[in-house]
């Protein structure tokens, strides 16, 4: 589970970020976690709380946002939400298909003064 290790990175980055901005206080982080990252939401806030819990920050919102997976089509170029339980195209069912987004997990926006 690398979740963990994806909160604490998150935790450090916000730490640094409010040293630099002089922040005082830090009200919620919006992530955006695409469906073909691997990273699993849920688990994600969940260890957020882990990761949270005593410091100075155990008060901030972990918003979470999903990016649709969408895929395209080698054989037939064409483009659709990826089904993660199949993996292959609805139009021609072919599996030979390439992401085009939803592979990433960014932070949108933290909102803090
Ligand atoms: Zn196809």
């Amino acid at each position: 589970m690398h979740e963990l290790g994806l909160t604490d990175a998150l935790l450090r980055m916000v730490r640094d970020i409010a040293k630099k901005e002089e922040l005082e206080h830090v009200e919620s982080i919006t992530l955006e976690i695409g469906e073909l990252s691997g990273v699993v939401p849920h688990y994600m806030a969940d260890c957020w709380q882990a990761v949270i819990d005593g410091t100075e920050y155990a008060d901030t919102e972990l918003i979470i946002e999903t990016v649709p997976g969408i895929a395209s089509c080698m054989d037939c170029d064409e483009e659709f939400r990826i089904d993660l339980n199949s993996m292959r195209c609805p139009f021609c069912g072919s599996h030979n298909l390439t992401p085009v987004s939803g592979r990433d997990m960014t932070v949108k926006e933290i909102a803090a003064w």
